[in-house]
Parts: C-alpha cells; structure tokens; sequence
C-alpha cells in the first residue's frame, strides 16, 4: 500500500478577508430616537428623514428588531403585516388585510 497523498496547495488561494462589516451606525444610540420617533406615530421613511439616515438601513433594523421582539400571535390564520400606509407592524386576521387597525378605520 502506497501512500499517494497529494497535498494540493490550500495556501495559494489568497481568501478575501472575511470580517463582517463595521457598524456604521451606533444603534445603541439611535435605537431609543428611532424608538420615540416610531412611537410618535413617524413612519420609517419620516423617522429616517428626521435621523438623518438611509432608510434601507433602518428598515434593515427594524426587520431585525421585529423579528427579537415578534407580535405573538395566537391563531394560525393571523398573519404578521406591516402596514401598507403606515409602516406599523401589526398582526392581521387573514392574509388579505393590509393595512393596520388605524388605517383600516381611517379608509373605512
Ligand atoms: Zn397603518
């Protein structure tokens, strides 16, 4: 039995290095603004305009946040939504609302 290892070369391959991208925005700071502006009733776009930020950046955020902090909810056929006039999350009663209580009020 001969051994026939071949050592390919793993080195030669220069890998990109891989770090995840810096914080560009201190949300340790921003989150309690963000917090107050949103519950001032400011949509994402307005609460971005006032923070002076990309607003795909705070979408990004709050997707994260409402994912850690998810609207329990307790029926299968409620669906999470977020609003299509306003931005807020809200739990649904079926699939085809989607617009949140306030506006639905406000439209109806
Ligand atoms: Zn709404």
């Amino acid at each position: 039995m001969k051994n026939m290892h071949n050592i390919t070369s793993t080195a030669s391959a220069p890998a990109p290095p891989r770090r995840t991208r810096p914080p560009r925005v201190d949300w340790a700071s921003l989150a309690p603004r963000v917090a107050s502006l949103r519950a001032q009733g400011c949509s994402t776009r307005e609460t971005a305009r006032r923070l002076n930020m990309n607003i795909k950046t705070l979408e990004a955020h709050l997707r994260r946040h409402r994912i850690r902090h998810a609207i329990p909810m307790d029926r299968p056929d409620q669906v999470r939504r977020t609003c299509l006039n306003c931005d807020t999350a809200f739990v649904a009663d079926g699939r085809f609302l989607r617009l949140c209580p306030e506006c639905r009020a406000m439209f109806s």
